[in-house]
């Protein structure tokens, strides 16, 4: 049975996303692959290899059943690290595994020290350090017990990393916010080399530290958004091009949604659209639908908002965005039939569609929606769109 929607994945976009963002970081400064959230809604099964296959040799991800799928799709030896949930029933597989973790609290400590004595293994740990996301990480005064902690227990760690995270590195309003952020990491990061704790590895930017704070790349940096082809932010897409010789977006998108036209008809002046009354008929139109909706993962507050592309022109979502159906504005364009490609998401012909490009939605709205891509609508690999 064919799905309602359906994704393709290009191996090329990945390739120019990837070798932009070596430009950007340089060639000492390792890239982590984020692939939580089943890789932004990519899928963790197919792009994976995608990645591998672009060089990168490195996954983040937030949860212990995230780093066991990315474990299944590994197909080099390539390093998995877990950056947040981890039961402590899981602690076993992931240091038998040699799978990183992010360490924020005493008790995921103990418990990693106690499963590596029973393994015989050591525990490959990053630090993960408070420094004013006000999240997860120790914070100073818990570095002594931490540091004694360690230098006790030497044989069953290795301090894989020391990292942070920024409070929103994305937006100018929090600037001055990040920069102390950077301050406080390298103070501290000091602090513990004094006192014999040397992590190999410092990281702490995301996407949008990494283009927007060149100090915040250090040893590492965790990338997520960009290397899909989106920008955290339109600041983010700005500060990159300060130093682009042309003006035009250098990331491509990896992924393409699609789906098709389910019907087309003919709606009357005075009719409303779909539920309800958001959107009145103020002269004869042509509506097309397309059977994808909220359920799909088609966000709901995209209703009269949204775009998608037909025969690589836009058209833009009239009325509410159904649980399985969306409707389409396509008054003047005859030529558009039932069973028509409609791009969701991603580009087709010269046009490409960011969820949050248009309109005032956030970009926010990107992370959101490819994360929640439903896992089972097929998803395929191409060399190139
Ligand atoms: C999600 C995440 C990232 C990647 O963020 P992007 O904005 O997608 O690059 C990096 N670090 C941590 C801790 C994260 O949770």
């Amino acid at each position: 049975m064919l799905a309602t929607s359906e994704i393709e994945l290009s191996q090329q976009a990945l390739a120019t996303n990837i070798k932009y963002l070596r430009s950007i970081v340089g060639p000492n400064v390792r890239i982590s692959s984020v692939v939580k959230g089943n890789a932004y809604g990519h899928g963790i099964a197919q792009f994976v290899p995608m990645a591998e296959r672009a060089g990168l040799d490195h996954f983040s991800v937030f949860s212990a059943d995230e780093a066991f799928a990315v474990w299944q799709a590994v197909t080099g030896k390539s390093q998995i690290m877990i950056m947040g949930y981890i039961d402590n029933d899981d602690l076993e597989w992931a240091i038998d595994h040699e799978i990183e973790f992010f360490v924020f609290d005493m008790d995921r400590l103990i418990h990693s020290r106690d499963s590596a004595v029973r393994l015989k293994r050591k525990a490959r740990i990053h630090l993960e350090l408070e420094t004013g996301l006000n999240r997860t990480g120790f914070d100073a005064l818990q570095l002594e017990q931490v540091t004694a902690f360690l230098l006790e227990n030497m044989d069953c760690f290795e301090i894989v990393g020391v990292c942070t995270h920024y409070a929103g590195a994305e937006s100018v309003a929090n600037y001055l916010r990040v920069k102390h952020q950077i301050k406080t990491f390298n103070k501290r990061v000091s602090w513990l080399k004094e006192r014999g704790i040397t992590p190999q590895v410092r990281h702490t930017a995301c996407s949008a530290a990494a283009i927007s704070y060149p100090h915040s790349r250090m040893d590492m940096v965790r990338i997520g958004i960009l290397q899909y082809g989106f920008w955290p932010s339109k600041e983010t897409f700005i500060d990159c091009m300060k130093y682009a010789a042309n003006r035009e977006d250098p990331l491509k998108r990896v992924i393409k949604w699609m789906s098709k036209v389910m019907d087309v008809k003919e709606v009357d002046t005075g009719e409303f659209i779909g539920y309800g009354t958001t959107f009145l008929v103020t002269e004869p139109m042509k509506i097309a639908t397309v059977p994808v909706g909220y359920s799909q993962g088609y966000a709901r507050s995209l209703s009269n908002q949204g775009r998608v592309l037909i025969h690589g022109d836009r058209f833009g979502v009239i009325g509410m965005v159904n649980m399985n159906l969306l409707i389409v504005d396509v008054t003047d364009h005859p030529e558009i039939q039932k069973g028509d490609e409609v791009v969701l998401i991603g580009d087709q012909g010269t046009l490409s569609i960011s969820v949050a490009s248009f309109s005032e939605l956030s970009n926010q709205l990107n992370y959101e929606m490819l994360s929640r891509l439903p896992g089972y609508i097929p998803r395929t690999v191409v060399k190139q769109t």
